[in-house]
């Protein structure tokens, strides 16, 4: 057996099995393996049906008389029938799980575990989850359950299992320094649990060999930033002292320090791989603004790469002007420019030295004279052929410098692992005078009460509001966390609303599918103070700076992750006057962990540990970034695990060239490479 085999090489997995596998990812041998249990199902506590009381139980029994009820809604069925064991029988109910009628065989015992209750005028065991009482480890009780994908239920993913049983022996192990047991007996106890203790055990197996490979895929991407060559470009002192004595306003020490670590990174001959983290509002842009003026100064070209058009026009008007007084010349490069070959003429030419655009610069035919420094903006990854584009785009073939800037924080123990090869700098520090945004959870049916005077109070001051949600009309796509676009106030819709409530206001609409020319130049209104609310996607979420807003409202509040609601709220509370964040919710259940941590705090740092906490590293940097990256066991909060790790991850490292003896580890290593980098 091969572990990049087919899973078709398996018995009992045929043509049709695998073809379904495959539509799940699940293409070879090793993928079955590693298609761990999402969790276990203890049926230890088995009661006789005479012994059920309501509540979570498990029982033991045969299933009588199935029936199929399909209700008038469409997409909506009952499955109902009996579960006798020798003490007597009780009602089961199954909603939505058609599969049920052909499950099981009625001969055979399986044990049910669920909540008994009353409903609709009778006891009944509600949705229980089942498991062929044969299959059931006898000792614990434990019966492991799959993610269902399509036809394939969980059930069947055991089955399939216990006919490769015999082949685990032959799994070969990954990593080298192999302390707590061997992979082929974590992934057996994994699947096959004898205990509680054994899913423990196989568990920290499987995490300490993901943690190893994240560990040395960043410590090899440092390696190879350590062979990369830059243009070193000398600190220019006196200079950079004049320009910080004429802004407007006194640099903060957190931005002060930061700009300190960039310009001794520039000095150097390779090239700097630095993340700057700044929760929103805490100057990130001037501190790139000083460290492209830096760049320029060394007669270095600078890009800036913004993730929307919006914001490079917004970092545009504002880097702009302010270095144009120090004879810096600086052009916007988007889809929007006009003359856009006589100015990528220019830039080849030298005559430009910032370029600030979207990620089209990267990828069109934009080529400089001398690209030294390349700033982007909210976002952390970077792959490695990218950075080697940057470096063919500048004939003299060295690698730019690179700085990186996110409102994202990264949660210290991710920096230590995942993030381990990039140089941090953090703002920790907001500027003088920043007012406190207060957050509101709100039930949505109190808009109207709680809300519109608010909106109304806030607009009569001159100020603005945004209003946010989720989708921009109800017949399109459903994002991501609701079930269907009925149950959304799309952007479309809520516009129409707040028209009707507030006619006097001037009510406007911006979203991601509008042409960039109408986006600008909604946003340009709104900027300018012409428009009092603006309701709008998420596409306002990151960096865009309208001071004179103070109000935000967050419709449908639950469907987003911790981070990006921290993001939005930081449209807001840019100016010098206090500002507020209401959380709408539609259902009337109590809120979110998430929302009650987002309405105590606003520290960016904090809410990131939480969100950690909560969601686990995959799901967060799975959206945030382009790569998911699927940590499917690890835990980061296992500094024993992650210690472990380190220490064997540097032992392997001395291997050197024989590191690549080690194929499917290497393999596998590339793939996080990809993700993690920034160079
Ligand atoms: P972010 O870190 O979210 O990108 P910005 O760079 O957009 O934050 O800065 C937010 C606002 O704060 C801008 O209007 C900027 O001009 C202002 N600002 C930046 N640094 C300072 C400072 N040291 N003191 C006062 N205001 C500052
Ligand atoms: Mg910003």
């Amino acid at each position: 057996m091969n572990l990049t085999d087919s899973v078709e090489t398996l018995k009992g997995i045929g043509p049709k099995t695998a073809e379904t596998l495959k539509k799940v990812n699940i293409k070879t041998v090793r993928d079955f393996f590693y298609n761990l249990p999402r969790d276990y199902e203890n049926y230890q506590a088995a009661t006789t049906i005479a012994e059920v009381k309501p509540g979570k139980i498990v029982v033991k029994g045969k299933i009588e008389k199935l029936n199929l009820i399909r209700a008038k809604r469409r997409n909506f069925s009952i499955v109902e029938g009996l579960i006798r064991d020798e003490t007597g029988t009780i009602k089961v109910v199954w909603f939505n799980q058609t599969y049920r009628m052909n499950q099981f065989a009625p001969d055979k015992e399986y044990l049910f575990s669920g909540t008994y209750e009353f409903r609709n005028g009778r006891f009944q065991l509600t949705s229980p989850s089942s498991a062929l009482y044969a299959d059931v480890d006898p000792g614990s009780g434990l019966s492991p359950v799959y993610v269902a994908h399509g036809k394939l239920k969980s059930g069947d993913f055991r089955r399939l299992l216990d006919g490769a049983r015999d082949k685990f022996a032959e799994i070969p192990d990954l990593l080298p320094t192999v302390e707590a047991g061997t992979r082929k007996e974590a992934l057996f106890k994994a699947h096959f649990p004898t205990s509680g203790e054994a899913v423990k055990e196989a568990r920290d197996y499987l995490a300490y060999e993901e943690l190893f490979e994240l560990i040395l895929a960043s410590r090899l991407n440092q390696q190879e930033n350590d062979k990369l060559k830059a243009v070193p470009l000398k600190f220019e002192a006196e200079k950079i002292r004049d320009f910080v004595a004429r802004l407007p306003f006194k640099l903060t020490n957190a931005q002060r320090k930061a700009a300190w670590e960039i310009f001794q990174d520039m000095e150097k001959p390779r090239p700097m791989n630095r993340l700057l983290q700044g929760d929103v509002g805490s100057g990130k842009t001037m501190v790139a603004a000083l460290a492209a003026y830096e760049a320029v100064l060394s007669r270095g070209q600078v890009a800036i790469i913004a993730p929307t058009a919006i914001l490079a026009s917004q970092h545009y008007e504002g880097i702009g002007p302010l270095l144009g007084k120090f004879g810096v010349k600086t052009a916007l490069l988007t889809s929007a420019t006009k003359d856009k070959l006589g100015l990528k003429k220019q830039i080849v030419n030298n005559g430009v030295d910032i370029v600030i655009g979207t990620h089209a610069i990267l990828t069109d035919d934009t080529e400089f004279a001398n690209l030294s420094l390349v700033i982007i903006d909210e976002q952390h990854r970077f792959g490695v052929e990218q950075r080697q584009k940057l470096a063919l785009k500048s004939p003299s073939g060295v690698a730019p410098h690179l700085l990186a800037m996110t409102a994202t924080p990264i949660p210290r123990s991710l920096q230590l692992t995942i993030f381990g090869d990039l140089d941090i700098s953090i703002l920790d520090e907001l500027p003088k005078g920043r007012q406190p945004i207060e957050t509101k959870i709100l039930p949505e049916i109190n808009i109207s009460e709680k809300l519109y005077p608010k909106i109304l109070e806030t607009v009569k001051k001159g100020q603005q509001v945004y209003w946010i949600c989720k989708a921009i009309d109800t017949t399109g796509e459903v994002p991501d966390g609701f079930e269907s676009g009925k149950d959304l106030t799309s952007v479309k819709t809520r516009t129409r609303k707040l028209k009707e409530v507030f006619p006097k206001l001037r009510v406007e609409f911006l979203h991601g599918k509008m042409k960039p020319a109408e986006k600008d130049a909604v946003m340009t209104n709104f900027a300018n103070g012409e428009i009092d609310i603006l309701v709008s996607t998420t596409v306002v979420e990151v960096g865009v700076d309208v001071p004179n807003a103070t109000l935000i409202v967050i419709e449908n509040a639950e469907g987003y992750g911790l981070a990006q609601l921290h993001q939005l709220r930081g449209r807001v509370g840019r100016g010098l006057v206090k500002s507020d964040c209401f959380l709408l919710t539609s259902g009337d259940d109590k809120p979110s962990k998430r929302l009650q941590e987002l309405e105590k705090s606003t520290d960016g740092f904090y809410l990131a540990e939480v969100d950690l906490k909560l969601r686990g590293p995959g799901e967060i940097y799975g959206a945030l970034q382009h790569g998911a990256l699927d940590l499917r066991i690890a835990s980061l909060s296992d500094t024993r695990l992650i210690s472990r790790a380190k220490k064997d991850a540097e032992e392997f490292l001395k291997l050197g060239d024989k590191m690549a003896e080690y194929k499917e580890l290497m393999a596998g290593i590339s793939k996080y490479q990809q993700i993690t980098t920034l160079n």
